[in-house]
């Protein structure tokens, strides 16, 4: 049983597909006895192979460039180092491991040699030693890079992380769920499976070299396990434990039109967080009221060229169209920290995550913010949208973003384009700064949403994206139900309500404790959680809420305030927080 981070609730059962785009992409394979020196004559042929294309290449470079052909000479010679052919073909015949993987293996040994060297002339030798590693595994496979696209049988991905270009085309129907060894709760890779309701477990080390391609699997997306090749018994218990989720899963969609209200009479609104305009037909099976958070940043990574404000508008009106007469939140670019875009010019960061991302993206390419929030403000005359600015830190932020606004609103009367001229106006809360001032921002902004997951990240100083970390990101630390309640009540103190995009928001455990906290309007979640939410919205009181809340702001730890929600949960829902439900 390998442990990870559960990120997308789910049981599923099937075999392994190891996709490892870290690195250079290979599978994992046991070779049977009797095929070894199929295999190593395979390898040679590649080798063979990659040498005559460094020849070749040889040939075309010595007519531009004579000291290039000098380079692909040294390129040659080190296909002819004993060291790389020999211990690969050994590790092929000991380990009886597929040429991919065991020259892969054998590069990894080897570059650890260049680790602790200074010289950059040696050091370049590294770059030349994984070129031509690369060239021969391309050789290999017959094609450079193991795709997403070429799996085309049901099967459980494996692999060391998915970047978001990458995690947008999965193929849904054969990927049964997902593990990888990258990741956290709220990294992206788990908020598109969790959309698209794959069960996936992240953040598991070393998982690339524990799992062979074809492998049994066992995804607990629950308890946040792997099994690897399980007993029939253990098998059996998993297809039970599936069957039955599968069980509750429905029953919550049974009546989910009915108004989400406590049973004393206080309406919370709920609805969908989306990346793309492909999930707002399925939002309705969910009960969802609207999109309250539209992830733009999607459509950029999908896209080979800079979307053109038309691109922009095209797919924004897709949007409001489909989910009128519903309410659709868009959210202006959030690029930056792990989603990087090439399209603009940004220089390598240390930090990212506290670089150039969201609405500093923004403001820093001014004309590309004009196209979108042109877009969004044509989009609007279609059905009820609402633009919300992400990353805001700084309340200056938000009035130059406003003068943009106003300025396109004032060139668009002009030109006589049409747009709702009611149309509202939030942020985004998930900077400390932004959580202290949120009574000033309130002033400039019709709404305010929080989100937690970045929230959470720079209150605990803890990288949301690092599984090395991932033990200390840790949603229910006091200091995270603090400012949560302190934005809640400087919000209630203007007379404003508050709506929250973050996971918490789709966390059934924390329902109870964000009711409590009084001035609640809209929780936008990962679609598949909304039943959950739903249900245990319309079994509590807001007078219990209440006294629950006060109750866990007086705890002192992060263990405590778990367990007390674990066990007082329990107790007042014990149908929908049994053990494999949490
Ligand atoms: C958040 O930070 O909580 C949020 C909803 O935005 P994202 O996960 O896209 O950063
Ligand atoms: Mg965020």
């Amino acid at each position: 049983m390998l442990k990870g981070i559960a990120v997308s609730k789910g049981i599923s059962i099937g075999k392994a597909h190891i996709l490892d785009r870290s690195k250079l992409c290979i599978l994992k394979q046991v070779i049977d006895s009797k095929n070894i020196d199929r295999e190593v004559i395979r390898f040679r042929t590649a080798v063979e192979q990659t040498k005559k294309q460094m020849q070749e290449t040889k040939k075309k470079a010595s007519r531009i460039a004579s000291k290039y052909s000098i380079i692909l000479d040294t390129y040659t010679l080190l296909l002819d180092d004993d060291i790389l052919v020999k211990d690969t073909i050994n590790k092929i015949q000991k380990e009886k491991v597929n040429a991919e993987w065991a020259i892969t293996e054998t590069l990894n040994k080897s570059l650890l040699l260049f680790d602790n060297i200074n010289d950059d002339y040696l050091k370049g030798k590294r770059d030349d030693l994984e070129l031509v590693v690369h060239g021969v595994i391309k050789n290999l496979l017959g094609h450079s890079q193991n795709s997403l696209a070429d799996i085309q049988n049901p099967v459980i991905l494996i692999t060391h992380t998915l970047n978001p270009s990458d995690t947008i085309s999965i193929p849904r129907q054969y990927v049964l769920g997902l593990a990888t060894e990258v990741g956290g709760k709220t990294s992206h890779v788990g908020i598109f499976a969790s959309a698209l309701g794959i069960p996936s477990v992240v953040g598991i080390k070393s998982l690339t070299e524990k799992i062979n391609t074809g492998d049994q699997l066992i995804i607990d997306g629950i308890n946040g396990h792997i099994i690897t090749n399980p007993t029939q018994k253990t098998l059996e218990r998993y297809k039970k434990k599936q069957l039955e989720h599968k069980k509750y899963e429905e029953k919550l969609l049974i009546d989910i039109e009915r108004p989400t209200v406590t049973n004393d009479g206080f309406r919370v609104k709920l609805m969908a967080n989306i990346e793309s305009t492909h999930e707002i037909k399925s939002l309705k099976k969910f009960g969802a009221e609207g999109v309250g958070l539209y992830r733009t940043e999607f459509l950029y990574l999908s896209s080979p060229t800079l979307p053109t404000e038309s691109d922009l508008y095209d797919n924004f009106k897709k949007a409001v169209q489909e989910i009128t007469p519903r309410p659709i939140t868009i959210r202006t670019l959030d690029i930056g920290m792990d989603k990087q875009l090439a399209f603009f010019e940004s220089n390598e960061e240390d930090n990212p995550a506290l670089g150039l991302r969201g609405i500093r993206m923004s403001l820093a390419n001014p004309e590309h913010f004009t196209l979108q929030l042109r877009a969004i403000l044509r989009a609007s005359l279609h059905g009820e949208v609402k633009i919300m600015y992400p990353m805001i830190s700084d309340l200056r932020e938000i009035i130059e973003a406003n003068s943009i606004l106003n300025k396109i609103k004032i060139d668009m009367r002009e030109k006589q384009i049409p747009f709702d001229e009611n149309i509202e106006i939030g942020v985004m809360i998930e900077t400390p700064s932004a959580a202290i001032c949120c009574d000033q921002i309130l002033e400039e902004v019709d709404f305010i949403s929080i989100g937690t997951n970045d929230l959470i990240q720079y209150l605990l100083a803890v990288d949301r994206m690092n599984e090395q970390v991932a033990h200390l990101y840790q949603p229910y630390n006091p200091a995270i139900l603090r400012t949560l309640k302190n934005i809640f009540d400087n919000a209630q103190a203007v007379g404003k309500k508050v709506s929250i995009c973050g996971e918490i928001g789709g966390d059934p455990l924390a329902t109870l404790f964000l009711l409590g906290l009084g001035n609640l309007d809209t929780l936008s979640m990962d679609p598949h959680s909304i039943p959950h939410v739903k249900k245990i919205i319309n079994q509590s009181s807001i007078k219990d809420a209440k006294q629950f809340t006060k109750q866990l702001l007086k705890l002192n730890s992060t263990d405590e305030i778990n367990c007390f929600l674990i066990d007082e949960m329990r107790k007042r829902y014990p149908l929908d927080f049994q053990e494999s439900q949490i």
